[in-house]
């Protein structure tokens, strides 16, 4: 193989590296957790806190409630135990034990709202939950694929690295210093193939000595862009 031909064995490789290198930075870049997937956690998480509130709401509401029903029971034992007789302190029972129930129909309302607000509550959670539980699916199978993807770029840059190294250990150090430069000049392309008598680089219609050169596996440079010609590849 000439040196020429080498050298454009040795580009292949290079450009597919280029292109692994962008696609690792690709997956590396998709691999983080999308808004998607956080605002669905987060609305899960805010539709539950708001369950558990009004939970808390409903026990403390409880509470209160068999607190109002033990001191109505207490006020109504003064009242018909016999033990208080005078009259002033029996309206004064009565008109504490009236208050007490009005504080106890105004909570039973209030429970009654409670519960209706904590099954919607309920209903919105369980809404949040499916909907992340679903989400959280469709990721992790997403993100199964793009690992699948990320270890066989893996695999794959280092078989074209010991590709490349074992390329370039073929050629002279001075051939190699002047393709590097081109490829970093030329958009990662120093080597063009001849395409019709063409540089398949620029387009550009190629003298027919170089073309020649090129066929002998000379090093022929084109004469517009510069690149190095390769022919019959
Ligand atoms: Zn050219």
């Amino acid at each position: 193989m000439s040196v020429v031909e080498t050298l454009y064995r040795l580009q292949q490789r290079d450009l597919r590296l280029d292109a692994l290198r962008r696609r690792k930075r690709d997956i590396e870049a998709a691999v983080i957790e999308p808004a998607s997937v956080l605002n669905s956690r987060a609305t899960a998480a805010s539709t539950l806190r708001q369950v558990e509130a009004l939970q808390s709401n409903l026990r403390d509401a409880d509470f209160e409630r068999q607190s109002l029903n033990t001191k109505i029971a207490s006020e109504e034992q003064r009242l018909y135990g016999g033990k208080v007789s005078n009259v002033k302190e029996m309206t004064s029972i009565e008109s504490e034990i009236q208050s007490l129930r009005r504080r106890l129909s105004t909570l039973d309302d209030r429970m009654i709202e409670t519960m209706i607000a904590l099954e919607t509550a309920q209903a919105e959670q369980r809404s949040a939950a499916d909907k992340l539980a679903a989400i959280e699916q469709r990721w992790a199978t997403h993100l199964a694929g793009l690992q699948q993807q990320q270890r066989a770029v893996e695999v794959e840059l280092g078989e074209v690295e010991t590709a490349i190294a074992d390329l370039r250990a073929t050629l002279p150090s001075d051939v190699l210093a002047d393709y590097d430069d081109l490829r970093r000049k030329k958009g990662g392309r120093a080597v063009a193939a001849i395409n019709r008598g063409r540089c398949e680089g620029c387009q550009v219609a190629l003298p027919i000595a170089n073309i020649d050169r090129a066929r002998l596996g000379e090093i022929a440079l084109c004469n517009n862009c510069g690149r190095i010609l390769v022919a019959g590849v």
